[in-house]
């Protein structure tokens, strides 16, 4: 299959939930509730959800979509003037957007794990995106659980990593055997991007989470320092590390858990980025060199950590945590 519809679907919907986050994070104060789980939840989620969701439903009606918020949380008085807000930034996109279709579209996301599905994360790194920071708008169409196209749109990114005042905004994309590619957000032609080559000197960085919370920030180093990595780890919210590291400006994305068993990952924190950087040449398991499982909705619960990069520093990487448990 060449997935042609699939990717144009994707990236359009991609590119207009990316508009619609920047135009809330232009607009408003970062206003952002706190979800059952502890984490952040801001307009902008709600908003890129309903209209990804509505997207797919519309040109594929038959798929499910899994996506990571919930309209249960929109519901009730105290809810009515956000509610009222996120329609207008949904209607600035649609048109035809009123509170109960936007609730509707939102919970298109509450789909099940099936041959073929979409896992979504309208704002993946919410996080970075309240401190002004990265984040990723992410796609991802899994077939039989292998992830078969990826999309990610990270407004905050840079075009050209060297042009440290130049234009924001890429956009990514991977197809299964047909590569990944990278273009700028707000318009231009697509190029085909490579992991790092296996060869190169040790002066690119690794890229980790930005958040302490999320990983452990001192394994992480420890190992980069052990393989010979030269400078400081980036730290980077959200997908838009597995960007980073497709397009060879890293050697590879480190995240080990801070305790064993403690955080699942969730599919759509990874779907998109695993297949964008393998597409790209490099290879992507968790930290014990097992192969991502996506069919366990939302938790990841078969894997832990994540290790994703060229494929000799891949290799190099569970080689050295393999090494550091033995006694
Ligand atoms: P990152 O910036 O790479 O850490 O990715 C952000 C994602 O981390 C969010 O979308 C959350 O799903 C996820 N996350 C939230 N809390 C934790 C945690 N305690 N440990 C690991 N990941 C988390
Ligand atoms: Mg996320």
């Amino acid at each position: 299959m060449s997935y042609e519809k699939e990717k144009k679907v994707a990236l359009e919907a991609a590119i207009s939930a990316a508009r619609l986050c920047e135009q809330v994070r232009r607009e408003t104060a970062f206003e952002a509730l706190e979800k059952g789980d502890g984490t952040p939840v801001t307009l902008a989620d709600f908003g890129s959800q309903a209209v990804i969701c509505r997207a797919i439903a519309e040109a594929f009606p038959d798929d499910q979509i899994v996506a990571e918020e919930d309209a249960a949380g929109l519901r009730g008085p105290d809810m009515t003037e956000r509610l009222e807000k996120i329609t207008g930034y949904v209607r600035g996109i649609l048109p035809e957007a009123f509170e109960e279709s936007v609730i509707d579209w939102i919970n298109l996301g509450r789909g099940q794990v099936g041959s073929r599905f979409w896992a979504i994360d309208p704002i993946d790194g919410t996080k970075g995106f309240l401190r002004g920071d990265q984040y990723a708008v992410a796609l991802a169409l899994i077939e039989e659980g292998e992830v078969r196209l990826g999309v990610l749109a990270c407004p905050v990114l840079l075009v050209d990593p060297g042009e440290a005042n130049g234009e924001k905004g890429v956009l990514f994309v991977g197809v299964l055997g047909q590569g990944a590619a990278v273009s700028p957000l707000h318009g231009g032609s697509f190029k085909a991007i490579h992991v790092a080559e296996g060869s190169e000197s040790m002066d690119l960085p690794f890229v980790e989470s930005f958040e302490s919370s999320h990983s452990d920030h001192v394994l992480q180093k420890e190992v980069a320092e052990s393989l010979g990595s030269q400078a400081p780890l980036l730290r980077v919210d959200g997908q838009p590390k597995y960007g980073i590291v497709a397009r060879g400006e890293a050697l590879a994305y480190i995240r080990f858990p801070l305790s064993p068993g403690g955080y699942a990952e969730k599919i759509w924190d990874h779907a998109a980025g695993k297949i964008i950087v393998e597409e790209a040449g490099g290879r992507v398991t968790d930290m014990h060199g097992h192969a991502l499982d996506f069919l366990q909705i939302p938790e990841m619960i078969k894997n832990e950590g994540i290790v994703a990069g060229n494929i000799r520093i891949h290799t190099k990487v569970l080689e050295t945590l393999k090494a550091m448990k033995q006694p």
